[in-house]
């Protein structure tokens, strides 16, 4: 899989705001927000995109869902709500080919989503 500019941040080879890290995961602030919380969950391993995914990977996955519900419950937003989300591809509207979750919360959510 090709290098991406998230690779370059887990090798904290370029500055990102990282909220939270563990061995397998790390999460730091969007750059470019599209809501009042907008956080990226990506896994280490580098996975270009959901599609990529195997069953090897399928405690990988349910971590990073996790780990977006801790961030929530510890920032004090879970009960109030927020919305996860990957892109997959052009037609999902993916952009970096790094598996990423987003953590949007801090407003009210729209659906269908554009
Ligand atoms: O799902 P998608 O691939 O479009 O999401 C990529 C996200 O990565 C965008 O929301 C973009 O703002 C974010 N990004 C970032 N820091 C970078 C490059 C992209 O937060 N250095």
């Amino acid at each position: 899989m090709a290098d991406t500019i998230f690779d370059k941040i887990i090798r904290r080879e370029i500055p990102a705001d990282i909220v939270y890290e563990d061995e397998e995961l790390l999460a730091f602030r969007d750059v470019n927000p599209q809501a009042p919380v907008h956080v990226l969950f990506i896994p280490k391993k580098p996975i270009a995109t959901l599609n990529d995914a195997t069953a090897e990977d399928a405690a990988l996955l349910g971590r990073l869902l996790l780990a977006a519900a801790d961030y929530a419950r510890r920032e004090g937003f879970a009960d109030q709500g927020y919305r996860t989300v990957v892109n997959c591809n052009e037609y999902g509207g993916q952009t970096v080919f790094h598996l990423h979750l987003h953590l949007l919360a801090g407003r009210h959510m729209h659906w269908p989503p554009g």
